[in-house]
């Protein structure tokens, strides 16, 4: 008997956010034949199956023994969901199987829908605009849990439903790289059912390191860095992560990366009063998009209040509407591609940079 057959169920492998590799050297680990791991990649990928009787083409015995030998085939439980009344925003909140809370957001819009996944529980960056990073870090998600946010948001929803996804929740994607890679992995095989690789976003803060290595890793997969502004000093206030890895160490990072991918990146940038909406943060940001293949995402500052925010994050305020529309005018006017990314789901905290868990804040739907 292999050793972890004699194990406790905390020793037990959870297959879920194994890549197809891994699970065929795990079915030479367990003496069974390789292609084995192909059918159990197709029935939790493609099939979406939640337990090992669903999996119809694999030997009755095989199916014990997996049932033995493995943890739980969900890495997540869902706990609640809402919904906004006024733009359709449901946010989703799951628990992960060591009791942590996460949350997912899908956003409609009229030609596809996105879907907002987490990578960690909280985010150690403590970014000044942004609930997660008020709340503080807890642990990685594995690939398993990245990828179940996907599977229980897109079995919720009409079937092919979600067009892009988004690594934009919880988190720092390149803090979590492994298992964000392993991720994408996942979903950029050809048996992985709906998601396409070239339809998803990883969106960093800047860690200019892991962006040469995903760039070099072969994923081509589009990034979006969350910029904010071009300045270093006001970009250090905003985002602490600024200090170790400098927006000209990213940006040099992010030339490396739209050359190795040929992609366009995107800047993200949140429009706060005073901070970064004035004419010589309009004057830099053009030289910057003049300077390398990319766009702009426009997202005016969602209110923190439901975390209760203090020091410099309870100083931040929007810019005023109309500040935001002449700001993106003045944009497209030196051709620079800009989306606005107007409040969605900021009614049920679930707008960008509001993601964060409020204790007791919604009741359990599935106990
Ligand atoms: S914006 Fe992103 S990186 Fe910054 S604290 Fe929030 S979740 Fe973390």
């Amino acid at each position: 008997m292999k050793s972890e057959e004699k194990g406790g169920n905390d020793k037990k492998p959870i297959l879920k956010g194994y890549t197809l590799k891994e699970l065929k050297d795990y079915f030479s680990s367990i003496d069974e034949k390789r292609f084995r791991g192909e059918q159990i990649f197709n029935w939790l990928y493609s099939h979406l199956i939640d337990s090992y009787e669903e999996m119809q083409n694999v030997p009755k015995t095989l199916r014990e023994r997996l049932s033995e030998l493995t943890g739980p085939l969900n890495t997540l439980k869902l706990v609640t969901t809402k919904s906004s009344p006024q733009t359709g925003t449901k946010k989703y909140l799951f628990e992960t199987l060591d009791g942590h809370k996460i949350e997912s957001v899908i956003i409609p819009e009229i030609k596809r829908t996105t879907l907002c996944i987490s990578t960690q529980v909280g985010c150690p960056l403590d970014c000044k605009f942004c609930a997660t990073g008020l709340m503080g870090y807890k642990k990685n998600l594995s690939a398993g849990e990245i990828f179940d946010q996907y599977k229980f948001t897109v079995k919720d929803l009409e079937e092919n439903s979600i067009k892009n996804i988004v690594y934009m929740g919880m988190g720092e994607p390149l803090l979590n790289y492994d298992e964000t890679l392993k991720s994408l992995e996942i979903f950029a095989n050809d048996l992985t059912k709906g998601a396409k690789l070239k339809r998803i976003t990883v969106s960093t803060a800047g860690i200019a390191p892991k962006i040469v290595e995903l760039a070099d890793s072969g994923m081509r997969v589009k990034l979006a860095l969350s910029l904010h502004s071009c300045f270093e000093d006001i970009r250090s206030k905003l985002m602490p992560i600024n200090e170790k890895y400098s927006l000209k160490e990213n940006l040099h990072a992010i030339r490396h990366y739209t050359k190795q991918t040929r992609t366009r990146i995107t800047f993200e940038y949140i429009m706060i009063s005073g901070i970064n909406d004035r004419e010589e943060d309009f004057i830099e940001l053009v030289k910057l998009c003049k300077s390398m293949p990319c766009k702009i995402n426009v997202i005016p500052f969602n209110s923190l209040a439901h975390i209760k925010p203090s020091g410099f994050s309870a100083e931040l305020r929007p810019s005023p509407f109309e500040r935001v529309e002449a700001f993106v005018q003045a944009l497209r006017d030196q051709n620079i591609i800009v989306t606005v990314r107007y409040t969605q789901g900021e009614d049920i905290a679930a707008a960008c940079g509001q993601l964060a868990i409020v204790e007791n804040e919604d009741e359990k739907i599935n106990s």
